[in-house]
């Protein structure tokens, strides 16, 4: 019988296990693949996620950023210099993902790779897990088993019917140029942008597509931005991922307790496909709130407890993602006029290096790109 069992050792699953694990508590994680396992994703991640934890996630970290250009077709470029000490960092998934969850360990979480879980079924009290051919039990569930998530909705956790972005990953390797500069270009994808990250020994780059059921021809965008960075037209393996974006505030738990966090959720910034600080955010918070649940003397104290985590996502992530799912609806069906207003003003390019760090929320700067998107189109 374990306390609590997290279903995906991904960034979200993973830090929820740390912090239930570092707070006493008996933790088993089930992760679908063998461990440390590949995921598709650029790894660009606000330095000030550091602060959700206590141990250093520099051994995690592949390239500190210290700018962002932006270009329109390639051309027109607009750079941000990050302030502050190395706000933006570029992480390898298989290598954070499994960091964390090593951290999980050492805190007294077990971990069992390569098992998929087939179920889960409220069991009086608690919960019954079955992957690979054994059966696990619980007092309480966590939901981390990303975009694709089977156990959300039937868990009735979240949005219940999710919106995906389109995305396609290329892993490159290659001399990189610039090592200290990340890549994003608005003009090449309908829309959506692209990115080129780079990190230690090549360059994470992918195509997104954010609005609408777009079919972004990805090989034709990558075959224009590739030469730009000296790389072949046809380089790297292209994997498509769709990416389960916010898309309206929903209880993140049920009274049974269950929590979703991450992709699972639906966090995942609907305008730059931002996924991993709400991931490791939504992992803290969950944690924080499970620890309640499960040191309540009474089911309206632990309902409470509960209700406390789907609020904290509310009001520390989702209330901004309202903002950021406005402007990507207005940016990216006009990106061109997007672009001259919003990106090439004077001020931008220090509030984009805010949004990227972390600073600032899409609501501090929304309703005046808004107008000014609306305004210039009228
Ligand atoms: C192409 C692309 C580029 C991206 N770039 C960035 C970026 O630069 N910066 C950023 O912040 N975000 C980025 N994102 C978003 C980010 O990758 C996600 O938001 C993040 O991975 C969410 O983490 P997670 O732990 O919720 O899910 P995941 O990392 O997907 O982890 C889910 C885990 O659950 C496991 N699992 C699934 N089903 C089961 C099961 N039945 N049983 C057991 N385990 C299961 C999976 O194997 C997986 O390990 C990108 C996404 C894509 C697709």
């Amino acid at each position: 019988m374990h306390d609590v069992i997290v279903v995906g050792a991904g960034a979200a699953g993973a830090a929820s296990a740390y912090h239930l694990a570092a707070r006493g508590h008996r933790v088993l994680i089930l992760e679908a693949q063998s461990m440390p396992r590949r995921k598709p994703c650029g790894g660009g991640m606000a330095a000030s996620v550091q602060r959700w934890f206590p141990f250093d996630l520099s051994p995690a970290v592949d390239q500190v950023i210290e700018q962002v250009r932006f270009t329109w077709c390639l051309d027109d470029p607009v750079t941000a210099v990050l302030p502050g000490d190395s706000p933006f960092w570029i992480v390898q998934r298989s290598r954070l993902d499994q960091f964390i969850a090593e951290q999980a360990v050492a805190a007294g979480a077990e971990l069992v790779d390569a098992a998929s879980v087939e179920t889960m079924e409220r069991d009086g009290d608690g919960w019954t897990v079955t992957a690979g051919g054994h059966r696990y039990c619980s007092r309480a569930v966590v939901v981390a088993d990303g975009s694709k998530s089977r156990f959300a909705s039937q868990l009735a956790l979240g949005n219940p019917k999710p919106r995906f972005a389109s995305a396609v990953a290329v892993e490159v390797e290659a001399a990189v140029s610039e090592p200290n500069t990340a890549r994003f270009e608005f003009g090449l994808v309908k829309h959506g942008f692209c990115w080129a990250f780079p990190r230690q020994g090549g360059y994470s780059i992918g195509v997104g597509s954010f609005i609408g059921n777009t079919d972004v021809d990805a090989d034709a965008v990558l075959a224009q931005l590739l030469p730009s960075l000296g790389l072949a037209t046809d380089a790297g393996e292209r994997i498509q991922s769709p990416l389960r974006v916010w898309d309206g505030h929903y209880p993140l738990h049920n009274t049974a307790g269950a929590v979703a966090v991450g992709d699972a959720a639906s966090l995942c910034d609907p305008f730059l496909a931002e996924g991993l600080r709400p991931a490791l955010l939504s992992g803290l918070r969950s944690a924080e709130a499970l620890d309640r649940y499960l040191a309540a003397d009474d089911t309206r104290q632990a309902g409470e407890a509960l209700a406390g985590y789907s609020l904290a996502m509310r009001q520390q992530w989702g209330e901004s993602m309202a903002w950021g799912r406005r402007i990507a609806q207005v940016f990216y069906r006009v990106p061109k006029v997007g672009y001259q207003i919003g990106i090439k003003r004077p001020t931008a390019p220090q509030r984009i290096a805010q949004i990227l760090s972390g600073e600032m929320g899409y609501g501090d700067i929304a309703q005046r790109v808004i107008k000014r998107l609306l305004f210039q189109r009228g």
